[in-house]
């Protein structure tokens, strides 16, 4: 939490400073760049930190991260302050073991447009078979039960979280590339809709 003394604190502050920068594609802030950096997708390959408008509501601010390899991720910054509860830590491993796979789908695919919308603003790689579904069927088929008072996490040395067990690793990063074709473009946009509906 930096320097604050409570969470509200904090949020109050960062929420402020994002608003006084506004729309910026190369964040110098130091308050910013310090804060940002405790968020699970930032990592050393980060090059630039990007305030832009929401594309849903337009009146809110958002960050991102401009990563060496060309790659946008749009975060939310107030994950930062949320407790890492063991299911978080399971579901950002699951999905930081198969983010290569979605980096290198998105860097062999030059039809980058959304697959509904045709809108190219703001595009993210979208599961067909969703994932947490994937998820479910690869802990049925290997009866993976959790221990909550066991901890499986290690972070890697651009600070993403991942298991510490390779094997664990490796088996589900096979069973997730048995889908074929399993991947679409979709804008954020489509698919924030595609997640409400769901609900
Ligand atoms: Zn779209």
């Amino acid at each position: 939490m930096l320097h604050f003394k409570t969470k509200i604190e904090c949020e109050t502050a960062v929420r402020a400073k994002i608003y006084e920068i506004g729309i910026c594609d190369d964040v110098k802030d130091e308050l910013l760049i310090t804060y940002t950096k405790q968020h699970c997708i930032w990592s050393g390959q980060v090059i630039k930190l990007g305030i832009e408008p929401d594309d849903i509501n337009l009146h809110y601010l958002r960050c991102y991260f401009l990563y060496l390899n060309g790659d946008k991720r749009v975060f939310s910054w107030k994950t930062i302050l949320q407790p890492k509860t063991f299911n978080f830590k399971i579901s950002q491993s699951y999905r930081n073991s198969i983010y290569p796979y979605i980096i290198n789908f998105r860097n062999n695919n030059s039809i980058l447009q959304c697959e509904i919308c045709k809108n190219n603003c703001n595009l993210q790689i979208d599961h067909i078979y969703e994932f947490k579904n994937i998820i479910k069927d690869f802990e049925t088929k290997y009866d993976v039960i959790w221990n909550k008072t066991i901890d499986y996490f290690e972070k890697t040395e651009i600070n993403h979280i991942k298991f510490k067990d390779n094997n664990f690793n490796n088996k589900f990063i096979d069973y997730h590339n048995t889908f074929i074709n399993n991947y679409r473009v979709l804008c954020r946009t489509c698919n924030t809709k595609r997640n409400i509906k769901m609900i």
